[in-house]
C-alpha cells in the first residue's frame, strides 16, 4: 500500500520536465500558442487565487450578515463584492463556505481527486492531491491535523467535507483575537489558504 503511493524524490523536477515537453509539443501541433501556457498562469496570479478567499472571509468577520448570507448561499454572497472575472465560472459555480466556530473546526479534501474551489484559493497545492493525505485526512482527520501542527483539542468537533464536481468546499476561519483595530485589508492579509483549507489556523499580526 505504502509503496503504491511513493513518489520518486526528484517528483518535482520529473513534473516540470514532463510540462516542458507537453507544451512544447502542444505548441509545435499548433493546439496552443507559446503564449498560451503564460496565459493561463497570469489567471491564476491575479485573478483566481487565495487573495480573493482572504478578501470574502475578512468581510465576512467584519460583517456577520454577509457571514450568514456567504454560509446560506455562497455564489451569491461572493457576487455581492464584485471581485471580477471568474467567480462564478471555472470550478466557481458549485462553491459552499463552512464557517468554524468555538467548538467546531472544518477541514476540506476531496476523497476523489482534488476538486477545489479555484475562484477563492486557486490551484490546490501538491499534498491535497496525494493519495495517502486524501484517505486519511477522511479516516483520521485529527491525527493529520496534528502532523500539520495544528492540535484540535477533544472537546472541539472536527467537520470534514468532502468536494466533489458539484460542491467545493472552503472554510471562513475564527478571527483571531486581538485583531479588533484592523482594516478589513488589514484582516485580508492575515488569512492564508491553509486556514481556509482547515490544516492552519489564522495567527494574530505579529
Ligand atoms: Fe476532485
Amino acid at each position: 500500500m505504502d509503496d503504491q503511493f511513493k513518489y520518486p524524490p526528484n517528483r518535482e523536477a520529473q513534473s516540470a520536465a514532463r510540462v516542458r515537453a507537453l507544451e512544447a509539443l502542444l505548441i509545435e501541433k499548433g493546439v496552443i500558442t507559446d503564449k498560451t501556457v503564460d496565459t493561463v498562469l497570469g489567471y491564476f496570479e491575479t485573478k483566481m487565487g487565495p487573495f480573493n478567499g482572504a478578501k470574502i472571509v475578512a468581510r465576512a468577520w467584519v460583517d456577520p450578515d454577509f457571514k450568514a448570507r456567504l454560509v446560506a448561499d455562497t455564489p451569491a454572497a461572493i457576487a455581492e463584492l464584485g471581485l471580477g472575472e471568474g467567480m462564478a465560472g471555472a470550478e466557481g459555480e458549485h462553491m459552499r463556505a463552512v464557517a468554524n466556530a468555538p467548538g467546531v473546526h472544518n477541514l476540506i479534501i476531496c476523497t476523489l481527486c482534488s476538486c477545489y474551489p479555484w475562484p477563492v484559493l486557486g490551484l490546490p497545492p501538491y499534498w491535497y492531491k496525494d493519495p495517502t493525505f486524501r484517505s486519511r485526512a477522511a479516516r483520521e482527520p485529527r491525527a493529520v491535523l496534528e502532523e500539520f501542527g495544528l492540535g484540535i483539542s477533544t472537546d472541539i468537533e472536527v467537520k470534514v467535507w468532502d468536494s466533489s464536481a458539484q460542491i467545493r468546499w472552503f472554510v471562513v476561519p475564527e478571527r483571531p483575537a486581538g485583531t479588533e483595530g484592523l482594516s478589513e485589508a488589514e484582516l485580508a492579509a492575515l488569512v492564508s489558504p491553509e486556514s481556509m483549507m482547515g490544516v492552519a489556523l489564522v495567527q494574530p499580526a505579529a
